[in-house]
């Protein structure tokens, strides 16, 4: 059984509601605006949910439009309130100077402000109402400011904490404004008692879908008196507050959902949803230590929890839920893709890895507590899971995972690279490059694993962190290390190689990032498995040099250093690697970049390197993470297709050899989840690179397809092959969220039979 716990995104239709669409759809087809007897029914239905709507929200006068949703209602209110200053401004009054909104608004609203404030060239300045800590307005802030404000937006909750605003508060502080207030009432419906006419409210909006209505109905409240100009016109329907036939099967189904709600037929009360959240913070405090909560729970509304885990990113988070098949998401919905802290909690003053690593976890007011029990015990496994995977930071209840070491391991944050080399015999490993947020993960990794520092180790001093190295060496155990005893970059003082069981690792130093910079060169015997090159050659870029530790004009001879001693085919791992490229080599860098081509193949000289690279990395723009490039990208790989269907798959698992079907889902996934006997291997991305050279060389022709939880790892795993030169390279389609609906079972079979 699925757990839903996104009800802030969406909700499912409520039976009753499906049932009134259906029945709007099938018999009361009509339109309201006929005057045959089919129409009235129709008419009938509609005033119906309108009546039924005035009781929800609790007022008795103004006019109450149907709309496609929260946005357009949102649109229509801002227009409503901002085509009337445009007017008296026109009649020439004097007209307030300020548009305020709450830092913590839904996108709709400041999207809306703007465009109509240019659209309406009015040109009004917008301030943005700070948040406390809490979440809650300033209202100290919003009250000396409110006298000029022409319009001022405050949401009745969050969408993303749940904080439910003060509106009474708000009120007070808008005494005497001239300000038009606009209340984005979307989270709060069904959920808190609106009182809407009570407070002197001019436009309040609402959405179905977020309360077991369908997508694609909404409600837009009007005070009686408060300005309105329609943002669509035409056959003059909703007493023309909004042109357009009616979306009759979103307005049965809305009926049915308040008729429900006002008879609280299967909705429970504030004191009940409050002891379910409560019941599922406890197991989420047991689950993952040091979770923290985003916002506090008694401002919160009693469906809403939004909370960190101190070193674990929400992506690790929101996987792991999804293999337990709980759905949760990180921040809102609508955020969901990008890699930037949340606005919101940035705008509550959290630290930005807090901001990062957020998930909330929302469910809707029709809770049962069957369903409380099983989402409870739910999060109980995916703490276990990650527990066992030792990827929380270790406490005491962590056990060493069942699974053997890798010998390589890569972690990710913000596009920088950090890896961890194991040792299964002598359990001894080294860390190159830790970053300060994995600090307390790699921590936790090594000490759950029982294994010893060998040595931390940086490639360079960095210029946009600060290493971690003395925080990781002061957490875990340490192979004999004293102070004093490497480097600055960690490197045993006299030391030629450091031996990690059977591998050595050797050194080269590679001068132009940064006047220190090295690279380490990991040798299985004779064979250079790995070169860890830091920031020297990235993954369509070189290392930028223009920093005041750089060395730009050694930068060259460090280039034919480096191909002298790895050559041209060995895989280099970047301590940057902002297009999850995972590894590369001189060959396809020459192929990519023309000056490290002209650096390797012709016969520039040093300076003139130095000026043509100076020239490439003239205002390099942040990352898409906001830090500093490294590099300047000449290269940024492109991305190709390589989405491949069931059908195709199928095909390709009946041919011989049969299709290669790698899984790369971290182990605390698998554990979780079933993915039947789709996969022919398992290589977590994390350990990716590990498998890279057997993936390459698996036989001419024989497609390697990889598949993941949501098809978006894995067409990360799939790029990286083709990149690296292997044409047949593939990504699962939507991965085993579209696949294990449909395709997976028959291609699992098909699988089978084949191996
Ligand atoms: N306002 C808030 C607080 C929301 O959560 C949402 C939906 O995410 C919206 C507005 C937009 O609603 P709709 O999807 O109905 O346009």
């Amino acid at each position: 059984m699925e757990i839903y716990l996104d009800a802030n995104a969406t909700t499912p239709v409520m039976p009753e509601a499906q049932a009134a669409a259906q029945g709007a759809m099938a018999d009361d087809f009509g339109n309201p605006s006929s005057v045959h007897s089919a129409g009235l029914r129709a008419r009938a239905l509609v005033d119906d949910t309108r009546a039924k709507a005035r009781r929800v929200l609790g007022v008795d006068a103004g006019r109450l439009a149907f709309t496609s949703g929260a946005t357009e209602a949102i649109q229509t209110a801002v227009l409503s309130a901002l085509a009337a200053v445009r007017a008296l401004r026109d009649g020439g009054a004097a007209t307030p100077g300020l548009i305020l909104f709450g830092a913590t608004e839904h996108q709709a609203v400041p999207q809306a402000i703007a465009h109509w404030n240019a659209l309406l060239g009015l040109d009004l300045e917008t301030r943005i109402i700070p948040v406390r800590r809490d979440g809650r307005h300033d209202l100290g802030w919003l009250r000396r400011h409110a006298g000029d404000a022409a319009l001022v937006c405050t949401m009745a909750a969050n969408n993303e904490t749940g904080v439910v605003s003060d509106l009474d508060g708000v009120a007070a502080a808008l005494a005497g404004s001239p300000a038009h207030w606009l209340v984005d009432g979307v989270q709060a419906l069904g959920k808190l008692p609106l009182r809407l006419g009570e407070r002197h409210i001019d436009y309040a909006c609402f959405s179905g879908h977020k309360l077991y209505a369908p997508k694609g109905i909404g409600l837009l409240y009007v005070r009686e008196g408060a300005p309105f100009t329609p943002l669509i016109v035409g056959g003059g329907q909703e007493d023309r507050l909004r042109s357009g036939t009616e979306n009759m099967a979103g307005i049965a189904a809305l009926g049915a959902v308040f008729a429900a709600l006002l008879e609280r037929r299967g909705f429970q009360d504030a004191a009940t949803l409050a002891a379910c959240r409560d019941r599922l913070a406890a197991a989420l405090v047991d689950a993952f230590p040091g979770l923290v909560f985003n916002a506090p729970l008694p401002l919160c509304l009693p469906t809403t929890l939004n909370f960190s885990v101190p070193g674990v990113g929400s992506g690790v988070l929101i996987d792991l839920f999804d293999a337990a098949e709980v759905r949760v998401s990180a921040g809102s919905a609508c955020s969901a893709g990008k890699a930037t802290p949340s606005a919101v909690l940035t705008a509550m003053g959290l630290p930005p890895a807090q901001a990062a690593s957020a998930v909330r976890l929302s469910f809707g007011p029709r809770v049962d507590s069957a369903f409380i029990d099983e989402a409870c015990a739910r999060i109980r496994a995916c703490g276990e899971s990650l527990r066992d995977s030792a990827l929380c930071p270790a406490d005491a209840r962590t056990p060493a995972p069942a699974e053997p070491l890798p010998g390589l391991v890569r972690f990710v944050a913000d596009g920088a690279c950090c890896y961890l080399l194991a040792d299964a015999q002598t359990r001894r490993c080294v860390v190159i490059d830790p970053l300060p947020e994995l600090a307390a993960r790699l921590a936790g990794w090594i000490t759950a694993r029982r294994c010893t520092l060998a040595a931390v180790l940086d490639t360079h001093s960095h210029g946009d962190h600060r290493s971690a190295a003395a925080a990781l060496r002061a957490a875990v155990p340490a192979a004999p290390l004293t102070p004093g005893s490497t480097d600055a970059l960690g490197w045993p003082l006299g030391a030629d190689a450091l031996a990690l069981g059977a591998l050595r690792l050797t050194r080269l130093a590679t001068p132009g990032h940064t006047a220190d910079a090295v690279a380490y060169l990991l040798h299985d015997g004779p064979r250079l498995r790995w070169a860890f090159v830091g920031d020297t050659v990235l993954p369509g870029a070189l290392g930028r040099s223009d920093f005041a530790q750089s060395a730009p004009l050694a930068f060259l001879d460090t280039l034919r250093g480096l191909e002298r001693r790895v050559g041209r085919d060995a895989l280099l791992l970047p301590g940057h690697d902002y297009h999850q490229r995972f590894a590369t080599t001189l060959r396809h860098e020459i192929a990519a970049q023309p000056l490290l081509a002209s650096a390797l193949d012709g016969c520039i000289d040093a300076e003139g390197f130095a000026r043509a690279k100076a020239a490439l990395e003239q205002n390099l723009a942040p990352t898409a993470w906001c830090t500093v490039a490294c590099g300047a990208t000449v290269d940024p790989g492109g991305e190709p297709a390589v989405e491949v269907d069931g059908a195709r798959l199928a095909g390709w698992l009946r041919q011989r050899p049969a299709a290669l079907v790698v899984d790369v889902r971290e182990p605390y996934e698998r554990r979780l989840g079933t993915a039947g006997d789709l996969a022919s291997r398992a290589a977590p991305l994390s350990q990716l690179i590990e498998v890279l050279p057997e993936l390459l060389a698996a036989e001419p022709g024989r497609p390697v397809v990889f598949f993941c939880r949501s098809g978006n790892r894995s067409a990360q795993a799939a790029r990286a092959l083709r990149r690296l030169g292997r044409a047949e390279a593939w990504s699962m389609a939507g991965g085993l969220a579209r696949w294990s609906a449909t395709a997976a079972p028959a291609c699992a079979a098909t699988l089978g039979a084949a191996l």
